[in-house]
């Protein structure tokens, strides 16, 4: 095996191909840059394609009053104003046409009866705003764009997992790392290097993520010296699977409760009356006959003057509401609570949720026509990320860029439904031009120091040396019941300390990992670098949280229980300092007076 890596230098590197990376590589393309496209897994299978619920646009399509003003309010109060204004102004503002371009491109989504994009509803969203199809939105959308990078020439490196940033003094020039068919290390020189490697479920143990999401991204960024933003803001999902134990955590689409899904608790009771937030109760139905009319008119795609289910309120707080009824004793057999949509047509069921139908029937043989599914919170989505530039997705590190769920600011303290796969669609997009423009200022060859790239295959091949040591999976189960237990949905100071111990202690650790077998295809070794990286994640994570001293959003404290105003404008910004991890607080970017106006006054 040669320790002398492959060589492929491009303008612009993109690391990840899911929805952030693909729509990047494509506008970097566009504008002339030679573009490499980076994945650990196959092309098309990256996280994007799980992706059920639908992409929020304010096109109006079913409900005329929606708008980018209305969607803008709508995602900074969901994200309890810690967002970057700017972008949600812009994701606002560009979403309706980049889902346009989507359709243009050949993205067949649902439609409605005169023939344009259906729009459905979704959790803290005013209107029905997601244009999807059915619950496998996802799935069109990586295959559209997927046809569109291939169609572009796109350079694409499969089954490649990056390890190492290549960095100089002045700017992030190029990146490491191996394949995993044959454990040959690889060096991909850059101008520029787009990341979107998206989230960091894995270090949790329930969640929805694939094996692919262990905070790569947010780690690398970290060590080649980019700053991360608001981690402390985790989304725990309410609604995943809790039964059968071998598929715990996997998703159950918001889409149940959008189109109608009714949550209980053991005792039947429709439990999420008591938990609506007070200053936000006027937006939500008064009584079940209320809410019965407005599924009725979503299912017949008719206006209504009837408000939301309870069901729709934000994700944060329907997460909370099933734990601490669990927690007081009122949850289901096996640890959840009661989800139904089976009230409704069974055909109705099975067309607009083919796969929540197939899901349940296969994995856990219920019948979703027929019955209520158990469901509980499930570790789903970061809000915090790498601290990026709204207009160009630039990091605070020349030479590097973020887009997709790897990046944060975009959603603040919590992250509505369907705003993801729109953030990355307009934010890849920007990223992909800024990226292309910021190479084209280098010119000549791009110089790696060979030096570092020898250091960085001595590293990648240590775990393989002769000799016992410690186990990768035993650590990284270590790690998942760390975050699960002291650092998950309700949190406290003593909690916290206790979780940033014990990672200490895990990362201390981490060196002398040792893996059995040889480079192909080998898992072992395959999880000791995301491991590295979940661990500086995790860390990351619980010193952010300890650091929030107060209740906001998905981040919520035992101890210091209400918002406090104190840390209303403050962000959490994480860096390196040596081998050392800062946290510090940062002023949020000031909001535009005519912004301020769209939150203030109700909009339409
Ligand atoms: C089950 C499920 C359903 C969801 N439904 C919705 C929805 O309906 N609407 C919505 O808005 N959001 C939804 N989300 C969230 C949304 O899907 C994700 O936030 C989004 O797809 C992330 O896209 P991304 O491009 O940032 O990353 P991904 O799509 O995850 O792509 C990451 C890419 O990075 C690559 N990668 C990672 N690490 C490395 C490395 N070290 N080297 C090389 N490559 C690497 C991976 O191989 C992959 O190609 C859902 C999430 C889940 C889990």
């Amino acid at each position: 095996m040669s320790e002398t890596p492959e060589r492929y230098p491009h303008d612009v590197l993109v690391v990840g191909a899911g929805g952030a990376g693909l729509r990047a590589a494509i506008e970097a393309a566009a504008m002339g840059a030679s573009v490499g496209l980076v994945c650990k897994s196959l092309l098309g299978k990256a996280h994007t394609v799980m992706a059920e619920g639908g992409v929020a646009a304010a096109m109006g399509h079913v409900e005329p009053k929606d708008n980018w003003r209305v969607h803008f309010r709508d995602t900074m109060i969901g994200g309890k104003l810690l967002n970057n204004p700017r972008m949600a102004q812009l994701h606002a503002q560009e979403a309706p046409d980049r889902v346009r371009e989507l359709e243009a491109w050949g993205a067949v989504f649902d439609r409605t009866r005169d023939g344009r994009i259906l729009q459905r509803p979704f959790g803290g969203h005013s209107y029905s705003r997601l244009a999807h199809v059915g619950d496998r939105t996802g799935l069109e959308m990586i295959r559209t764009l997927q046809d569109r990078a291939v169609a572009a020439g796109i350079q694409v490196y499969m089954e490649c997992t990056i390890t190492h940033l290549m960095s100089r003094p002045d700017r992030v020039r190029g990146a490491f790392g191996y394949w995993r068919t044959t454990g040959q290390p690889v060096l991909f020189p850059a101008k520029a290097i787009v990341l979107a490697t998206g989230g960091v479920g894995r270090a949790f143990e329930v969640t929805s993520n694939s094996w692919e999401y262990s905070g790569d991204g947010q780690a690398l960024a970290l060590l080649a010296g980019a700053e991360l933003i608001d981690m402390e803001f985790v989304q725990f999902h309410p609604t995943g699977m809790v039964w059968p134990p071998g598929v715990r955590g996997l998703l159950v689409t918001e889409a149940v409760r959008g189109e109608g899904g009714i949550l209980r608790n053991k005792d039947g009771e429709r439990f999420m009356w008591k938990y609506l937030p007070e200053d936000r109760r006027h937006e939500y139905a008064a009584t079940d006959e209320e809410a019965s009319r407005w599924v009725e008119a979503q299912s017949a795609s008719r206006p209504t003057d009837a408000r939301r289910p309870p069901e729709l309120s934000t994700r944060d707080n329907v997460a909370r509401a099933i734990y601490t009824e669990v927690r007081e004793g009122r949850g289901s057999p096996h640890g959840g609570v009661f989800l139904d949509i089976s009230y409704l047509p069974a055909d109705h069921v099975r067309r607009k949720l083919p796969s929540m139908y197939e899901q349940f029937k296969e994995l856990a043989d219920v019948d979703i026509t027929a019955g209520p599914m158990e469901v509980g919170p499930t570790t789903h989505y970061i809000m915090g990320g790498i601290r990026v530039d709204a207009e160009t997705g630039a990091t605070t590190r020349p030479g590097l860029f973020a887009a997709g769920e790897v990046s944060g600011g975009m959603h603040g303290a919590n992250r509505l439904g369907g705003n993801s796969l729109s953030d990355l669609l307009v934010f890849g997009q920007r990223t992909g031009a800024g990226a292309a423009a910021d190479a084209a200022t280098q010119s000549g060859e791009t110089y790696v120091d060979p030096v570092a790239v020898r250091a960085a295959a001595a590293e990648l091949a240590a775990p393989l040396a002769p000799g016992s040591g410690e186990d990768p999976y035993r650590l990284h189960e270590e790690l998942q019941g760390v975050m699960q237990t002291l650092v998950g949905i309700f949190r406290t100071e003593s909690d916290l300390d206790e979780a940033i111990g014990k990672l200490a202690d895990l990362r201390r650790r981490w060196p002398a990992i040792r893996v059995t077998g040889g480079r192909a295809y080998n898992p072992g070794w395959g999880l000791v670098y995301e491991l590295r990286n979940m661990l500086i994640v995790s860390e990351a994570i619980a010193r952010s949280a300890k650091q929030r001293r107060e209740s906001r959003g998905a981040h919520s404290r035992i101890d210091f229980p209400e918002p406090d105003e104190k840390w209303a404008k403050l962000n959490s910004v994480v860096h390196m300092a040596g081998d050392s991890m800062k946290v510090k607080s940062a002023r949020l970017p000031a909001l535009p007076n005519e912004l301020q106006q769209l939150i203030t006054k109700e909009v339409s």
